[in-house]
């Protein structure tokens, strides 16, 4: 990935979130406190603001600059787990490791930092099945890889309908969070999908 087409990224998601806002505020106020969207758009928003006058040095500095700003903009549960996973995907990038390798560290932040495995009903029920499938699809190229980890992400986020939440605001509800579908989980599939947008 390269410098132009990271803040391209930045920039698909930030409308993707716009977008949507209304439908993951409203999927969090099913089963949380109904603020997913409002805290991802001003997060990504800002991350647009932040790179408008950044110099940065490549991809990794952009994503490294989105998840510090995802860090000190987004409140909640999301925006420290978002932030860690620009964070650390940046990190990967600015040390000349692959983009697979950078997914995988961004996943790896994500659950020291969230503490949740697959089935818990989080955002790590779409990401860890995408970071698998780039990396699978890695050798086909980074268009393709990227559509396979959308692909991925999707159906992981919808496959958290069932799932009783274990982690998050989500898990107050007990029982009650069955049939639901995870914002956090919803998000990440947004995420994804605006990287194979813009990556084919
Ligand atoms: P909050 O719940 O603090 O209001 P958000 O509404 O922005 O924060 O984000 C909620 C989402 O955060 C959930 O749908 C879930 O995907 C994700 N989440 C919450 N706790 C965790 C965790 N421990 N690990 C991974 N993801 C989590
Ligand atoms: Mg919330
Ligand atoms: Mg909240």
């Amino acid at each position: 990935m390269d410098e132009a087409l990271a803040r391209a990224w930045i920039a698909a998601v930030a409308e993707s979130v716009r977008a949507e806002a209304d439908r993951l505020t409203d999927l969090d106020a099913a089963i949380g406190d109904g603020d997913h969207g409002v805290n991802l758009r001003r997060g990504f928003d800002a991350a647009v603001a932040a790179l408008d006058s950044f110099e940065a040095g490549g991809a990794g500095d952009v994503l490294g600059k989105t998840g510090t700003t995802l860090l000190s903009k987004v409140g909640g549960a999301s925006g420290p787990l978002y932030g860690t996973l620009f964070r650390a995907l940046g990190k990967t990038l600015r040390q000349e490791g692959s983009f697979a390798e950078g997914l995988q560290a961004g996943l790896d932040g994500v659950q020291q930092l969230g503490k949740a495995v697959v089935g818990d009903k989080t955002l790590v029920d779409a990401l860890a099945p995408a970071v698998s499938a780039y990396a699978s699809a890695a050798g086909d190229g980074e268009a393709a890889a990227a559509r396979a980890a959308a692909d991925a992400a999707a159906e992981g986020a919808r496959a958290t309908v069932p799932l009783q939440a274990r982690k998050g605001r989500a898990s107050y509800l007990g029982e009650r969070s069955i049939g639901h579908p995870d914002p956090g989980a919803t998000s990440t599939a947004l995420l994804l999908a605006a990287l194979a947008d813009v990556t084919g």
